[in-house]
């Protein structure tokens, strides 16, 4: 099953090349006229296939000079409305009770941050994350009360559980399948979109509905700053997919951006961060997570513990998806 979805990932992305370290001196050489371009900057990169359409959405606001903060809210969004989407938003897998509860959060270039967690029918949790950011004193909100608050603010209540996601939750029930579900499947991935700006200004979002079948109240990494994302404007910005408790113990993105701080390159921070999760646990089995990060300059790097992961990448050269590099095959 593991191995098909490995194989699944590799054939979607038919124009998928093997990351090795930066590939992007390429950028470097020539400047598109259409864009002002610093090194290898604007650019987008976010997790998994569903990555591609929320790029192309983002790239809409960094294409005519807007900022990175609008760019990621808006990519998000997409996948987070796309209702075929089973891991994000309208349409995402339910908890044990046949609940769909949504984490997201969103940061910016000035470490204003906000996010929110558990909160159901509510189609775009990365927005109302934003309004908590915004006109909140807080960081974080969870629950009925970030439900409130996003009706207070104009929401609307919407249920978010599809026919399709309904029969997967009953089929579920029926085969009794109370284990943990294999967290590196099509059905359960969270979209994470960094962008980097034409002012060099990055900001991140991600958003989930985090994992298929959970305990009703289970909360993951997603909604948690330093876990599911991080961004330093100075540094630069990561975020995490996969198995969220295991990105929370090692505080993830967090680990990530601060390895980029101390010199190594965006990839081999995603590296060192897989391997600390690795040794942070005796028992492997079924624990994908996979980091992506970018600097400062525009470079870009990923890594996760099992291969299968992959990622996309827009900039001016470039609309694609790429496998990332792996620690083990499962
Ligand atoms: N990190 C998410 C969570 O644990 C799920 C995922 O990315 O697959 O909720």
């Amino acid at each position: 099953m593991k191995r098909r979805n490995f194989i699944k990932f590799s054939a979607i992305s038919g124009a998928t090349i093997a990351i090795s370290g930066y590939s992007n001196s390429l950028f470097a050489r020539k400047k598109p006229n259409s864009l002002i371009t610093s090194g290898y900057l604007p650019r987008i990169i976010s997790t998994w296939n569903h990555g591609m359409a929320a790029n192309n959405e983002a790239w809409k606001i960094i294409e005519s000079n807007g900022a990175a903060l609008d760019a990621v809210e808006k990519g998000v969004r997409i996948t987070e409305s796309d209702p075929s989407n089973r891991s994000v938003g309208i349409g995402g897998l339910p908890d044990a009770k046949g609940n769909v509860t949504l984490d997201a959060c969103i940061m910016d270039h000035k470490f204003n941050c906000g996010s929110v967690s558990f909160l159901q029918n509510i189609e775009n949790p990365i927005s109302v994350a934003r309004k908590v950011m915004e006109q909140t004193p807080h960081v974080m909100l969870s629950g009925k009360g970030a439900y409130d608050f996003a009706i207070e603010k104009g929401f609307k209540h919407k249920d978010l559980l599809t026919n399709e996601a309904k029969l997967a939750w009953e089929k579920w029930k029926e085969e009794a399948k109370k284990e943990k579900p294999i967290i590196n499947n099509e059905n359960h991935d969270t979209i994470g979109l960094l962008a980097i700006d034409k002012k060099g200004n990055l900001s991140g979002a991600c958003t989930t509905s985090g994992w298929a079948y959970k305990l009703h109240g289970r909360v993951g990494d997603s909604p948690i700053i330093g876990a599911g994302l991080y961004v330093d404007n100075e540094i630069g910005a990561a975020c995490a997919t996969g198995l969220g408790e295991a990105v929370i113990r090692i505080c993830g993105s967090h680990t990530v951006v601060e390895l980029m701080r101390q010199g190594h390159s965006p990839e081999n921070a995603c590296k060192i961060a897989v391997e600390r999760i690795i040794k942070a646990h005796d028992n492997l089995e079924g624990l994908q997570v996979g980091f992506i990060a970018l600097n400062k300059k525009g470079e870009y790097g990923a890594y996760s513990v099992y291969s299968g992961f992959n990622f996309a990448v827009k900039d001016v050269k470039q609309n694609t998806m790429i496998n990332a590099k792996y620690e083990m095959d499962w």
